[in-house]
């Protein structure tokens, strides 16, 4: 865009205007991930946002699980988490080094279980499409998986290790991004955006979250998820490494470890925006993730919480320039995978902004225009439409 792409909307005066290159809306893992990335190829960036890190992503486990999340219907999703999976350990070793911090990233693998015969029938049926895809998935008998995790209910009947499903923590990568951003020379416009005419940029990029909806017209709404924060006793880490996700008695359920010795047990899925927390909720989520792990019923309860994902019509996040505003790029509606997905957000839409070569095949699937009917934007699904489901999704 900025080199002169096909919405070009200018050239910029980097000698003597104060207007930035790049607004970003949305100070969240998407938009700072962008906005790092374009400071680092010398723009000029601005990032809006009132509360920086205050959305989905301050709930969020953080696992980065392509394999374990590679859901029926889903192909050019899982593709995309994929290819994203495979960028984080540059994304993080480059972070790493421009700010210095522990993102909390963390490699041990996910193990995916089933407490009943009906819970592993569940989990086999998609470990079995995630193996036909190509993806790593081991299958593992119960001897072998208390090997990895003696922590493990010895009632459980069976399971798998995704080895290459990984982990970060979304409260620490997001200041990390901050601070990079920041050190590359982005700056914060601590106020909202109510309309995007109110921005006075070369190039937008809204990366909004649930606020992008408000401000693009497209169809991105906020899927509710209920997560609780446990702590391992006497300040010492949990008793197992592995993610662990996994069925008990129908219901499902992940469990999160980090070093800190906090564990992240989520999460609920459900069509609504607000933001309370209800006790059965947490009912069920503790009840399946002591079937799961009977130890942690002696960690402390630290923190329960409910955040907005921002959702799609097909569960897809909206990457690429915005029909009928010139100038306006969205990387918005990442949904469950927002962390997982941060790098290679990151990386396309700062190609499309400096107009480096052309657009990446790896866009096509993802392009606001697929929401983009005879009415104008928003007035038309694709025809895959599919709701989040509690039958389908963990994060
Ligand atoms: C319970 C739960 C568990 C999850 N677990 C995972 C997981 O394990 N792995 C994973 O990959 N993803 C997970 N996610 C999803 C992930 O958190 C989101 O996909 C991700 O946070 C989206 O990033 P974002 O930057 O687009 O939006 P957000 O993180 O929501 O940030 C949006 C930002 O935009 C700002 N904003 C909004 N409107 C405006 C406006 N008008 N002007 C200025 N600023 C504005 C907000 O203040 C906020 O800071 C989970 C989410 C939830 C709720």
């Amino acid at each position: 865009m900025l080199a002169g792409g096909p919405a070009a909307t200018g050239s910029v005066d980097r000698g003597s205007s104060l207007a930035p290159d790049v607004a970003v809306v949305g100070g969240g893992p998407i938009g700072w991930a962008v906005a790092w990335r374009c400071a680092t190829r010398g723009l000029r960036v601005a990032v809006h946002d009132p509360a920086p890190g205050s959305g989905a992503s301050h709930v969020a486990a953080g696992m980065l699980a392509p394999v374990a999340e590679a859901y029926f219907g889903e192909r050019e999703l899982t593709g995309l988490l994929t290819e994203s999976a495979g960028r984080w350990p540059g994304f993080a070793a480059e972070l790493g080094e421009a700010v210095g911090s522990d993102i909390g990233y963390r490699t041990e693998g996910t193990l995916m279980v089933g407490l009943t015969a009906d819970d592993l029938a569940q989990t086999r049926r998609l470990w079995a499409y995630q193996q036909e895809l190509g993806l790593p998935v081991t299958p593992l008998r119960p001897s072998q998986l208390r090997e990895r995790e003696p922590a493990l209910a010895p009632r459980i009947r069976g399971g798998a290790l995704a080895a290459t499903d990984h982990q970060v923590d979304p409260r620490r990568l997001v200041p990390a991004l901050r601070l990079a951003a920041e050190r590359a020379g982005a700056r914060l416009v601590a106020e909202p955006v109510r309309r995007l005419s109110e921005v006075t940029a070369a190039v937008t990029v809204v990366a909004a979250g649930c606020g992008t909806a408000a401000l693009t017209g497209l169809p991105v709404r906020p899927v509710k998820g209920q997560v609780l924060r446990l702590r391992a006793p006497d300040g010492g880490p949990p008793g197992f490494r592995h993610v662990i996700r996994g069925y008990a008695d129908g219901e499902q359920v992940y469990l999160v470890p980090r070093d800190s010795g906090e564990v992240v047990v989520g999460a609920t899925v459900e069509e609504r925006s607000d933001l309370e927390v209800s006790a059965g909720a947490v009912l069920r989520l503790l009840r399946a993730a002591v079937d799961l792990l009977p130890e942690i019923a002696e960690y402390d309860l630290v923190e329960t919480r409910a955040g907005l994902r921002p959702g799609t019509p097909d569960n897809a996040p909206i990457l690429g320039p915005l029909p009928g505003h010139p100038g306006v790029l969205v990387a918005a509606g990442h949904h469950r995978h927002g962390i997982v997905l941060a790098p290679v957000t990151a990386d396309l839409i700062t190609d499309l902004v400096t107009g480096v070569g052309s657009p990446d095949p790896l866009l096509a699937p993802f392009r606001p225009d697929r929401f983009v009917g005879p009415a104008g934007v928003g007035s038309a699904t694709r025809p895959n439409f599919r709701l989040s489901t509690e039958d389908d999704s963990w994060n």
